[in-house]
């Protein structure tokens, strides 16, 4: 069993790991912000995705592209015409809730008749420029992927790409769900995490393989317990009309299993499509073979938010340390907002005060790190724990005379001491190698 979302929210909010946004006016359905710790837990989730798939492959490449999109965009990718959700609202309490999502025909909050059900389209309708009317309608993306899709043949022909090849790509997306909820497991407004793996046809379900594969192990890697992560594929009823397979990355989050991440092959359907809407021929040409073709893509397409949100499950602990409870995010150190703290055992003494500040300043240029004062050693070692600080550097009394401080690391609490100009490399070959303080044997 994973712990209670409730228990998940309230952390983050005590912690500074994500708040409400727009808090002192009420906040607005579903929408977070991540603050000072989550900022940095979420940047290392999008940059161990990037360093994955984008450095550490040399047959990647890497895009930014625009949130506001020529309109065309959404003809062809067809999220004009089939983005939608059939919903239906209650008379009676005016709620409103997915077809999908009712059992019956009476509405499950208070048992008022419902409306006929209506389409609904997902895509926030915007206006560029002055005037709104129908010339200057567009939308903000609801995928990052069409924004790739559109770049294919800039991508290929100036960075000299031959198939097969990918493009990867970080952004927000924005999508007017009806029914949000789970805390940040849908938003409104959303980060994604997509690549579009352009291959020859008819290599295609071999390279979705190793897709799904390499996905898979990426969150195993990154610490997901493998009990709470499974593959589920597609019944052939739930795949898109183009898709020849695809495949969900799953998470058992606190209300149940749900999408981390769906792999697709999408045969040669966007590629055709902005071609066919376009009038450019967006043909891939294979000079050493004098083949032309349309390229097949498969789209390993994730969450930042709802990766961040799993991982941070996944790192809960509960423990009972002499009778009391300690809370613990126990991240993979390349995931922990903070590498190190240094916290001084007496803020009252000013050579003590100033050593720890002098380590911390000289920690930070390599990695995030933090001098804390504001409370007793206890409370500091435990608002460490709760954020997931994997080791704490506290300066005392005996250092004066000795030169060397105490490393504690947080999930065994061990305490070796280290001579003062020794701590950051001993810190930096920690975080490196995932290894836990030991006392010197
Ligand atoms: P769902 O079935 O949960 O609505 P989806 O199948 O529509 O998701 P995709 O279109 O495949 O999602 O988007 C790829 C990924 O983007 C999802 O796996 C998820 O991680 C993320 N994502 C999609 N919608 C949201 C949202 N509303 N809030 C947060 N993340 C989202």
């Amino acid at each position: 069993m994973t712990v209670e979302m409730d228990k998940i929210v309230s952390l983050c909010k005590r912690r500074g790991i994500i708040f409400q946004n727009s808090e002192i006016y009420g906040g607005i359905g579903n929408t977070w912000d991540y603050g000072p710790i989550g900022v940095e837990l979420k940047r290392n989730v999008k940059d161990a995705w990037w360093k994955s798939v984008v450095y550490e492959r040399d047959d990647m490449e890497g895009l930014d592209a625009a949130i506001l999109m020529n309109p065309t965009t959404w003809e062809a990718s067809g999220h004009l015409e089939s983005f939608t959700d059939p919903l239906v609202d209650c008379k009676k309490c005016k709620h409103r809730f997915k077809l999908d999502d009712i059992n019956g025909d009476r509405c499950p909050d208070c048992g008022g008749e419902l409306t006929e059900e209506r389409s609904f389209n997902l895509m926030f309708k915007t206006f560029v420029g002055p005037v709104e009317d129908n010339a200057s309608v567009t939308y903000l993306r609801p995928e990052t992927a069409q924004g790739i899709f559109v770049n294919f043949l800039n991508v290929q022909k100036m960075m000299r790409r031959k198939i097969p090849f990918g493009i990867a790509q970080i952004g927000k997306s924005f999508r007017n769900e009806i029914t949000p909820g789970n805390f940040t497991f849908r938003t409104r407004e959303f980060e994604q995490m997509e690549i579009e793996y352009f291959v020859k046809p008819g290599t295609d379900e071999e390279c979705y393989k190793r897709w799904v594969e390499e996905r898979f192990n990426w969150y195993l890697d990154l610490g997901i317990n493998k009990e709470h992560l499974r593959l589920r594929d597609h019944e052939s009823n739930e795949l898109a009309h183009y898709a020849k397979a695809c495949v969900d990355v799953e998470y058992l989050f606190p209300m149940g299993w749900a999408e981390l991440e769906g792999i697709a092959n999408r045969g040669d359907f966007d590629l055709r499509q902005h071609s066919e809407h376009s009038g450019k021929d967006l043909c891939y040409f294979d000079e050493a073979a004098k083949d032309k073709y349309i390229p097949y893509v498969i789209e390993p397409s994730a969450g930042a938010d709802r990766a961040t949100l799993a991982f941070l499950i996944d790192a809960y602990r509960e423990e009972k340390v002499k009778k009391e409870k300690r809370v613990v995010l126990a991240f993979k150190n390349c995931l922990a907002p903070i590498k190190a703290a240094v916290l001084p055992l007496l803020r009252n003494r000013p050579d003590i005060v100033e050593t720890a500040r002098s380590i911390a300043g000289d920690l930070r240029r390599e990695f995030k790190a933090v001098y804390d004062d504001t409370a007793s050693i206890g409370r500091l070692y435990r608002r460490q724990d709760e954020i997931g600080t994997p080791y704490c550097i506290t300066v005392d009394v005996q250092s004066m005379d000795d030169h060397q401080a105490t490393v504690r690391d947080r999930d065994s609490m061990q305490q070796v001491r280290i001579p003062i100009e020794g701590i950051k490399a001993y810190i930096k070959d920690c975080l490196a190698q995932e290894k836990l303080v030991e006392p010197a044997s």
